[in-house]
């Protein structure tokens, strides 16, 4: 078995990440109603959280977030809402590899570095990634997306 020839080429450097600004209620039931969601109080929390605070998030982070002062949100709606929410196109959903699943507020196109030992994402911007020799897509399909995740290791970097 030989696989197609395949040579897209990746070149990069970096920047810092978005800056971060604190969402009132009322702002984000309005993004979340931009993108067809009905604004409930529990899921304006869950967005007001992401998107006041930026980064990169597994439901984990989420759930300790919004029940920080306490418990009100139950974990399998906080799993249901950030589903929701990527579906919708209001956040990005980050697979990096199947345990894994971060969710990222900033929507303009970037790509990640992921380090592999103490589990952080880090935005590259994506100008400074540029992808060529890709193969041409199957008749009729279009373009969605690509993502790129570098997986990196700092041996001198002890974990934790
Ligand atoms: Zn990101």
């Amino acid at each position: 078995m030989q696989r197609a020839p395949f040579n897209a080429a990746v070149s990069m450097d970096v920047t810092p990440p978005m800056d971060a600004k604190t969402y009132t209620h009322d702002e984000v039931g309005a993004m979340l109603r931009d993108h067809g969601i009905n604004p409930t109080a529990q899921r304006v929390e869950i967005a007001r959280e992401l998107f006041s605070r930026k980064g990169h998030f597994s439901a984990e982070d989420v759930f300790s977030l919004v029940n920080n002062e306490q418990a009100q949100v139950s974990k399998a709606t906080v799993y249901n809402t950030l589903g929701l929410f990527a579906e919708r196109g209001l956040i990005r959903q980050l697979i990096v590899d199947p345990t894994k699943v971060f969710y990222d507020p900033n929507m303009t196109p970037h790509y990640h570095f992921y380090d592999v030992v103490t589990g952080k994402l880090t935005d590259i911007n994506a100008e400074a990634v540029r992808i060529t020799g890709l193969p041409p897509l199957p008749a009729g399909a279009q373009m969605e997306g690509v993502d790129v995740i570098v997986r990196m290791r700092r041996p001198n970097i002890e974990a934790g």
